[in-house]
């Protein structure tokens, strides 16, 4: 069959879609400079496709410039065409950062944690999923006989993910049915980043070529449990020296990781909105399904907003340095992990900048938004909030939130769960 390689720039939106276009493979080095053609209203395409509204009408053009450091190219061998694709920004056409970029808003995320504190966040992404490929078994939950049914879906991940340049870590049958979960090696917040976005991609193509889907829909069944993005983070300072644990403070959080913590759980209702931001992520956050419901932070308990992690095993002092981190549970694939990452930084600068402290043991919790609806109002009102998207772009974030939300506000829950995860 005659066939030419194609090329794919995209970025991962409002949506959490990987949206874009595709050219010859041969034009590479021009669209290294000029991308592809974009405009506007294009961020406000919703996770099932229309854009319901937008501020931005028909008008204007933008490009999406590929990043030579997010290439992915992954040949499955199987005579598909291959994966290859780059991770972009969104540009205005004169080169400059557009101000609705979600990985400019994680850039400018990055810098404002660097002007509060000097420090750079280190971050990991653990992720589940649903894959198709398996019949559900009771029984199944972190079985051998589940993680062996899935056949070879899993090598293919776990190959594609490293051709990709993503250092995988683990691969499991997760809990819920037909779940599973893949981990990776903490890197730098951007890398981290794109390294949640190629990983999803890669599990879809991997599936795909299988035949099947992996959805990572955050509530894929209404009556199952949800699957969860949790971002595993760590602070360096400018040596690259790990300074998140501190032997003797709360719950061994040095006193940078506690103003860091704090500033997130203070703006925990409103950055909701952006980390779990589908009406289906509150399906999650809800009792007894190791989902946070409450704006907390507990040393190694997995229903906590915030988890202050183990350390396994360590020979050294230095070992447990590096391997101490705390993870954030209030994410889920709805989210861009740009947004998603940028948001927790952004409210953790906060935290290092007015040096606010972690709630002492007993203190009153507060509960996490019940839906969609009250964690948009909660991010509406937040002055904080605004001053990081700035006006532009917290007008188009508020409205495709609201405009998708209005869209499926008829669906029974079962409809809801269905239709999300058909599109995650
Ligand atoms: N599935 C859970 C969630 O929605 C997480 C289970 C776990 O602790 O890995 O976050
Ligand atoms: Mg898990």
């Amino acid at each position: 069959m005659l066939r030419e390689e194609l090329v794919f720039v995209g970025t991962c939106d409002i949506a959490g879609h990987v949206r874009g276009k595709g050219f010859p493979a041969g034009d590479i080095d021009a669209r290294r400079r000029k991308g592809v053609g974009w405009t506007h209203s294009n961020l406000m395409q919703t996770a099932f496709g229309p854009i319901l509204d937008t501020p931005f009408g028909t008008a204007g053009d933008l490009m999406i410039v590929p990043d030579p450091a997010a290439e992915v190219r992954v040949d499955f061998a199987d005579g598909s065409a291959s994966e290859h694709f780059f991770l972009g920004d969104i540009r205005n056409t004169d080169g400059t950062a557009w101000e609705c970029c979600p990985r400019e808003f994680l850039r400018r995320a990055i810098a404002a944690l660097n002007a509060a504190s000097g420090l750079q966040l280190i971050a990991a992404f653990e992720q589940e999923f649903v894959y198709t490929g398996n019949q559900h078994r009771d029984g199944d939950a972190y079985s051998l006989n589940a993680f062996r049914r899935q056949g070879t879906f899993g090598e293919s991940l776990i190959a594609a993910m490293r051709a990709a340049g993503v250092r995988p870590d683990s691969f499991l049958a997760e809990y819920g049915t037909r779940q599973f979960e893949v981990t990776v090696a903490p890197t730098p917040a951007l890398t981290a980043a794109d390294h949640a976005v190629i990983t999803r991609e890669m599990a879809r193509a991997a599936a795909h070529r299988h035949g099947f889907r992996a959805s990572f829909s955050p509530m894929p069944e209404a009556s199952g449990v949800g699957n969860g993005v949790h971002i595993h983070m760590s602070l360096q300072d400018a040596s690259g020296t790990p300074v998140t644990y501190a032997p003797t403070g709360p719950m061994g959080l040095s006193t940078s990781a506690q103003h860091f913590c704090a500033g997130v759980l203070h703006h925990l209702p409103a950055i909701c909105a952006i980390t779990a931001p589908s009406p289906v992520s509150y399906l999650r956050l809800t009792p007894n399904r190791w989902a946070p419901t409450l704006i907390d932070i507990v040393q190694q308990d997995r229903g906590a907003a915030m988890r202050v992690c183990p350390v396994f095993a360590t020979a050294d002092p230095g070992d447990t340095a590096r391997q101490f981190n705390f993870e954030f549970r209030v994410s889920d694939a709805a989210a861009s992990p740009y947004l998603a990452l940028g948001a927790v930084i952004f409210a953790g600068a906060d935290g290092l900048r007015r040096k606010l402290g972690v709630p002492p043991p007993g203190s009153r919790v507060d509960e996490l938004p019940h839906s969609l609806g009250q964690a948009l109002d909660a991010m509406a009102a937040s002055k904080a909030v605004a001053e990081w998207f700035g006006p532009v772009f917290l007008e188009a974030y508020l409205r495709h939130r609201r405009s998708e939300m209005h869209h499926v506000a008829e669906w029974a829950v079962n409809e809801l769960c269905n239709r999300y995860a058909e599109v995650y």
